[in-house]
């Protein structure tokens, strides 16, 4: 038996402007570590624990997954997810599907078929199959930011996807993602996201690729950032492979996150390896990254803006 570790992210991204909302940003991410910890604490595998992670976050408007959603430049919400199970090496995943609560969920169910990666239309024909109730992730915020940026012609390259100035309460969002070591070692990993913001139709995120979210035996990574230069940096697929080559957690994730800074990419990782190791790594000011062995938190809030790996 192994001591269960549980890694969760709401996003990277430029700097959360004062110090003021930090703390209640610490509390939700703690509030969902504890609920997905306990089922791994129950004897759970690292796969339901992560489906449950993510559905807490995309159930949480100030994050950019499920509900709270940014919107693509067609004013549609457009929502992409994935699951790595490391123990059968699966990846299942879901892109720019519309009108459902939890894209984790659909994802969930998609490990155990034949086709296990569905893009818009098919995905939509797979939510009515399961009859998921119709549901619409556009929150006021979300719709309100779209407007505001139609008026300026969507000169802004993307939404908020990330750390807001967190005097309001809509500090920190941007994509979630969530890392499970169970009690038997088993690996597993999961990314939800409605992508950049204001990005062109049919546009497809890193989220539902192995390079945003990938897991073996050995390591799971989920990433967050912008999707371009988290998929030219192959991160995810990068840092597992590495570890499963002989490198520490420590060494790939110092490694890779050399190689993305050298390259000036905008984006950040979650990892947990198969000893137990946690890691989070950002090239961004931050990365919205909180972490449990179901004794101790820690998250990484108030890091240093800039290139920055932490292992323990
Ligand atoms: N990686 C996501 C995307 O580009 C965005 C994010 O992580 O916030 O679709």
């Amino acid at each position: 038996m192994v001591q269960p570790k549980l890694i969760i992210h709401g996003g990277a991204g430029s700097s959360l402007k004062g110090k003021g909302g930090i703390e209640g940003l610490r509390q939700t991410l703690y509030g969902i570590l504890d609920d997905a910890y306990s089922l791994l604490r129950a004897g759970k595998c690292a796969k339901d624990a992560v489906v449950r992670g993510c559905q807490l976050l995309e159930n949480e408007p100030r994050f950019n997954a499920g509900t709270g959603s940014v919107l693509q430049s067609d004013g549609q919400v457009r929502m992409s997810a994935s699951l790595m199970d490391g123990t059968s090496q699966q990846f299942s995943g879901v892109i720019n599907v519309s009108r459902v609560k939890n894209p984790i969920e659909l994802v969930d169910y998609l490990q155990q078929e034949r086709d296990r990666i569905l893009s818009d239309y098919g995905a939509a024909e797979l939510a009515r199959e399961l009859q998921c109730p119709i549901a619409d992730p556009i929150t006021d915020n979300r719709l309100e930011e779209w407007l505001q940026d139609r008026q300026d012609n969507f000169r802004r390259g993307m939404a908020n996807v990330i750390a807001e100035p967190v005097e309001d309460d809509n500090a920190g969002r941007g994509t979630i993602g969530v890392v499970a070591l169970d009690a038997e070692g088993r690996l597993a990993a999961g990314t939800s996201t409605g992508g950049k913001g204001f990005e062109r139709i049919g546009r497809v995120s890193d989220s539902a690729m192995p390079a945003g979210n990938y897991a073996t035996r050995l390591a799971a990574v989920s990433c967050t950032g912008i999707g371009e230069d988290i998929i030219d940096e192959c991160l995810a697929a990068k840092i597992v492979i590495r570890v499963s080559d002989g490198m520490s957690l420590q060494a790939a994730m110092e490694k890779s996150f050399a190689e993305a800074t050298e390259n000036q990419r905008d984006l950040g990782a979650i990892a947990l390896d198969a000893q137990g190791h946690i890691a989070w790594g950002k090239t961004s000011d931050v990365v919205l990254a909180a972490y449990t062995d179901g004794d101790r938190h820690g998250d990484s809030l108030e890091a240093e803006p800039g290139t920055q790996v932490q292992a323990i």
